[in-house]
């Protein structure tokens, strides 16, 4: 059994957790806020359910409290196109409230007996030669086995040993918020792209609604009350946040005893609509591979986990750059 340290209580960070305490390691999560959290990214794909069913808590799922929806409408200049998961429309994917979602996958690693510290950073991080020996958190040192970097977009560990990320493309900044009430209430999620970029709206609970605009010229931002038209006989809750989605992936995502698991890995602009998926993967194969180094070199393990992690980041930046070419969207830089 390892003492394994994992800091953040995404969906990355939780789901790296079940598995490992499935596999019968102890397991600490230290997350910096209480929880529910509030955190963007409401429309889930349809391949969360079978990751989730491995896990064993599809019953996240399956209370019918999730909204269902088989595809996304696409529109460009008044055109529309339903574009379905897949055509016997049996994939369907999920909106929801990420608060809510978070929070569960969470509970279910408590209640698997991860031990959760809420509202709290490490005070001081012990490494030799790499490896990270100990942390001290509430006057309290841990020794470590494994520590997983989950902290999202923050890379708090990978920043804190000074991990290299490489940056790709021109730098993106989404801007998103929330609308209580509007009449329009879209079944399906809807992008709606134009000459700048595109904008999306989904619901995420009955009468609330959230949106995301992502302009390719980082120069035009998106006002304090900007709201998308279609939205604008609602009441925008929250206010508007912005957050810097330039495409980016550390070098590298795993190395001695530390995995860098989710968007503290690497990071896509939305447009790519399955961070969370991808989140939840990561989480699960580094505790599939810290299972792995009872049996396998951990030289092995860091070259698997970096090429997969590698290829899926590539495979994503090629994709987003066709989508952008294809709707003929303007960037201020030479390269999307
Ligand atoms: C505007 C926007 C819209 C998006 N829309 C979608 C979408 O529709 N569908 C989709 O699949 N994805 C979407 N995404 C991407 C998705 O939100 C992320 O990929 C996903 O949340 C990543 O999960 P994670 O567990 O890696 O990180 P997070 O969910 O960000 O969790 C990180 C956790 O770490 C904690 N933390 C941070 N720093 C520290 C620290 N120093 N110590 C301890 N804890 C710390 C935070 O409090 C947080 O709880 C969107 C992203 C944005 C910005």
């Amino acid at each position: 059994m390892s003492k394994i340290i994992i800091l953040g209580a995404g969906p990355s960070g939780s789901s790296c957790a079940i598995s490992l305490l499935k596999a019968g390691h102890e397991v600490t999560i230290i997350d910096r806020s209480h929880f529910p959290r509030n955190a963007p990214g409401e429309t889930l794909h349809p391949g969360i359910e079978p990751l989730l069913k491995e896990l064993g808590v599809s019953r996240i799922l399956e209370n019918g409290y999730f909204m269902r929806h088989e595809g996304i409408e696409s529109l460009k200049e008044s055109q529309s196109k339903f574009i379905a998961y897949n055509e016997d429309e049996a994939w369907k994917g999920f909106q929801l409230f990420r608060a809510d979602f978070d929070h569960q996958l969470l509970n279910e690693a408590i209640g698997l007996g991860a031990q959760f510290i809420p509202k709290c950073t490490i005070s001081k991080l012990s490494t030799n030669q790499g490896f990270v020996e100990s942390i001290e958190v509430n006057n309290t040192v841990i020794n470590v086995d494994f520590i997983i970097d989950a902290t999202g977009k923050r890379a708090w560990l990978a920043n804190e040993l000074g991990v290299r990320f490489s940056w790709k493309g021109a730098q993106k900044i989404a801007y998103y918020g929330y609308v209580k009430e509007a009449s329009f209430q879209p079944e399906n999620p809807r992008i709606e792209w134009d000459e700048n970029g595109w904008t999306w709206i989904a619901r995420v609970k009955d009468d609330l609604t959230a949106w995301v605009r992502l302009d390719l010229d980082v120069h035009r931002k998106v006002d304090n009350d900007w709201i998308p038209t279609k939205l604008k006989d609602g009441k925008s809750t929250g206010g508007r946040k912005a957050v810097d989605v330039t495409w980016r992936i550390a070098e590298p995502c795993s190395f001695a005893n530390c995995f860098l698991v989710g968007d503290a890995a690497f990071v896509l602009d939305p447009g790519a609509s399955h961070g969370v998926l991808k989140a939840i993967m990561s989480g699960m194969m580094a505790a599939h591979l810290i299972e792995q180094s009872k049996t396998h070199s951990m030289a092995k393990i860091h070259e698997h986990y970096n090429s997969w992690m590698q290829n899926q980041f590539d495979h994503d930046v090629t994709k987003l750059r066709e989508l952008y070419e294809k709707y003929e969207v303007k960037t201020n830089a030479n390269n999307v």
